[in-house]
C-alpha cells in the first residue's frame, strides 16, 4: 500500500493460474505479455465493468475511463526478490545502509555531468583506474575552488573563541 492507494503489495499473485487477486478480491481477467522500452513484462488486467463501479476505485487507479492493470516483472523468481527487497526498503537497517549511499549522489552526479564519468576514456582496467583517479583530484580542486572564491556561509552560531578572535564581544 503506497499513501492511501494499493500499490503492488496489495495484489495477491496466483503464478501457476496465471492470475491476480485486487484487494477487493475481483480476480484479474486478463494476463498476458507486455514490453516497457524493451524490457518484458506481465501484465494482469481486471475487468473494465467491475472496477468502473468499485467503491474503492479512487484508491485503486487514476484514470477515469480504464480497470486498473498491474505490471509485473516476467517471472515469480524476480517478483518475489522484488517484493521482498521492497519490504526490506521500510527498515531502519535498510535507510541507514541507504543513507550512506545518499551521501555521495551528488558528488556521482558532479563528476558524471562535469567529467563523463559514466564512459571510460581508455581500454583496460588500469588506465580506467587512472581516469577515475584523475577525476576525483579534479573534483577535490574544483571544490576547494568554489569554496575559496565563495565560501558557503554557516548556520552555526558563533563561538565565544570565534567571537574573541573576530573581536565582536
Ligand atoms: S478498482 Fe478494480 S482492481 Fe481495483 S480494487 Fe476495485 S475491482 Fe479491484
Amino acid at each position: 500500500m503506497s499513501g492511501n492507494g494499493f500499490d503492488k503489495s496489495a495484489f495477491a499473485v496466483d503464478w501457476e493460474n496465471e492470475q491476480v487477486a485486487s484487494p477487493q478480491g475481483e480476480v484479474g481477467g486478463h494476463w498476458g505479455p507486455l514490453r516497457i522500452s524493451g524490457l518484458d513484462y506481465v501484465q494482469a488486467t481486471f475487468d473494465k465493468t467491475t472496477c468502473l463501479a468499485c467503491p474503492v476505485r479512487s484508491q485503486c487507479t487514476a484514470s477515469a475511463t480504464r480497470p486498473r492493470a498491474v505490471s509485473l516483472l516476467p517471472t515469480r523468481e524476480l517478483h518475489e526478490i522484488q517484493a521482498c527487497n521492497r519490504l526490506d526498503q521500510q527498515t531502519k537497517d535498510w535507510q541507514q545502509r541507504y543513507a550512506i549511499r545518499a551521501g555521495i549522489e551528488a558528488t556521482l552526479s558532479q563528476n558524471i555531468r562535469n567529467c563523463g564519468l559514466r564512459r571510460t576514456r581508455y581500454r583496460g582496467l588500469a588506465r580506467t583506474h587512472v581516469q577515475h583517479v584523475l577525476t576525483a583530484m579534479a573534483c577535490s580542486l574544483t571544490r576547494i575552488t568554489d569554496w575559496i572564491a565563495d565560501p558557503a556561509p554557516t548556520h552555526r552560531r558563533s563561538t565565544r573563541l570565534d567571537a574573541l578572535c573576530t573581536g565582536t564581544t
